[in-house]
């Protein structure tokens, strides 16, 4: 609720200056049980810093992030190791994820013997059900990362994500770093995971093909706020805030003999140590209405059916 993360740099070593730089500004979203939320937007936008305050890797500004009732940023001792082991995450790149000189078990049971109080055969029973799930079968405990391909690597992460059974499980560009041919694979495997177990995800994906894939609802993100939220399917098919409409209208494949009616942004994304008045969007928006837009911040509504757009435009 009301999520902000603020940080404030130095801007020059002669003037001694500072900048406050909102890299998240008052974020508010719920992710219900067994759903995905995928946050979208341009580098910059806030997306990682919103993952590393709901994984408790940075305190917030302002605002909380909650957790089945529970304050997460305020959790201690056991309460906060339950945590960590109820809310995983999965990263891009699974060579940079897994030391190549700790065997496979070892790695899967890392969040299960820091977190849980487990003995070794327990430890063992859990890594094996583990990769049973994500397609390995328990030989490959023994081994080490040199021996698998990349796509059976992010399926070793997953493994690690999900051997302490969490209810949420952050998915940070979980394919961006595989061949295409495996990427449809892995997607799938997530989606079937959590057909069975249940687990919510929060993913990061600038691929909006696998977004769309994977995703119940979308929140599209701009210079640290959220522009727009709602169902994956009328945010795709019916977007409504102009910089979703630029954004998807972009990720539209061409079709031969057919006209693409691509809207392509003006200039680059604003610097966030001098954000634009009103509307941060309004120097790049193609829809700009006037002054207002200049002069007030457009706050997130959402229509009846739940659909949010921060835009004077509606
Ligand atoms: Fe464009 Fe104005 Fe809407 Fe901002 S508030 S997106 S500038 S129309």
């Amino acid at each position: 609720r009301n999520l902000s993360k603020h940080f404030t740099i130095s801007a020059g070593v002669m003037t001694k200056r500072t900048h406050v730089v909102r890299a998240v500004d008052g974020l508010n979203f719920d992710i219900a049980k067994g759903e995905t939320l995928a946050l979208v937007g341009e580098s910059g936008c806030g997306k990682t810093t919103t993952t590393r305050l709901l994984l408790r890797l940075q305190d917030p500004t302002h605002g909380s992030v909650r957790f089945a009732g529970e304050d997460v940023h305020a959790l201690k001792g056991a309460a906060l190791r339950k945590y960590r082991s109820r809310v995983q995450a999965v990263f891009q790149d699974p060579w940079s994820s897994i030391n190549p000189r700790v065997r496979i078990r070892d790695f899967v049971a890392e969040p299960l013997v820091v977190n849980e109080n487990l003995t070794s055969g327990e430890v063992d029973r859990r890594v094996h059900e583990a990769l049973d799930a994500v397609g390995l079968g328990p030989a490959h405990a023994s081994k080490f990362p040199h021996e698998f391909s990349g796509g059976q690597r992010q399926r070793i992460a997953i493994a690690s994500a999900m051997v302490s059974r969490p209810e949420l499980v952050v998915l940070d560009e979980p394919v961006s770093g595989l061949d295409v041919s495996i990427r449809s694979q892995i997607i799938n495997l997530l989606k079937d995971m959590q057909a069975e177990y249940g687990v919510s995800f929060l993913l990061v994906a600038h691929d909006l093909a696998t977004t769309r894939y994977l995703a119940d609802r979308v929140a599209v993100m701009y210079l640290g706020s959220i522009v727009e939220m709602g169902k994956t399917d009328d945010v795709f098919d019916r977007p409504s805030h102009p910089y979703t409409e630029a954004l998807i209208s972009a990720a539209l494949p061409s079709t031969p003999g057919m006209k693409r009616n691509e809207i392509v942004l003006g200039g680059e994304v604003p610097s966030p140590l001098s954000p634009p008045s009103g509307c941060t969007f309004h120097p790049r928006c193609h829809r700009i209405i006037g002054d207002v837009c200049v002069s007030k911040t457009p706050v997130l509504s959402p229509d009846p059916a739940g659909h949010c757009v921060g835009c004077h435009l509606y």
